[in-house]
């Protein structure tokens, strides 16, 4: 009996501690970490997380004059998306909160395109993994084009 109960608390504090860790990856995991590396892979040179921009984009390509920002289907709103499906509770209170992260979402990519920045979105859901490669090769290609079209 003695036995069982410190190993079980020890795998709950492990539990605990990786849960944590994640916590404080933060903006560095998942979705975001998955383009970075790709973008890196193929030669691409950018800034994460760039405070001076508006929505503090995800990846900053000074070089292609490209801005991307890697979504998450709720938390903006992506439309037609399973993922961004509204909660059976509080409907009035997720409508009106994510309806304005989508509003503000919008004003922001408005304003960096009139900087003159090519805004790409990528959405979580096109980074399931059986859609990944295709996602991924079509930003790339999305980003250099960015370039090729102001010369
Ligand atoms: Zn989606």
């Amino acid at each position: 009996m003695l036995a069982s109960k410190p190993r079980h608390a020890t795998d709950f504090e492990r539990g605990t501690r990786s849960y944590t860790m994640s916590q404080i990856r933060g903006k560095d995991t998942g979705p975001e970490r998955i383009v970075r590396s790709y973008l890196f892979s193929r030669g691409l040179r950018f800034r994460k997380n760039d405070k001076r921009y508006p929505g503090h984009p995800d990846v900053v390509l000074p070089k292609y004059r490209a801005i991307i920002f890697v979504n998450g289907c709720f938390w903006h709103l992506h439309e037609g998306c399973p993922q961004a499906r509204l909660p059976q509770s509080n409907v009035d209170y997720w409508t009106a909160k994510l309806t304005r992260n989508k509003k503000r979402d919008t004003q922001q990519q408005e304003q960096l395109r009139a900087q003159g920045w090519t805004v790409l979105v990528v959405w979580a859901c096109e980074l399931a993994p059986a859609r990944r490669q295709e996602t991924l090769e079509g930003l790339y290609e999305r980003i250099v084009r960015a370039e090729s079209k102001k010369n």
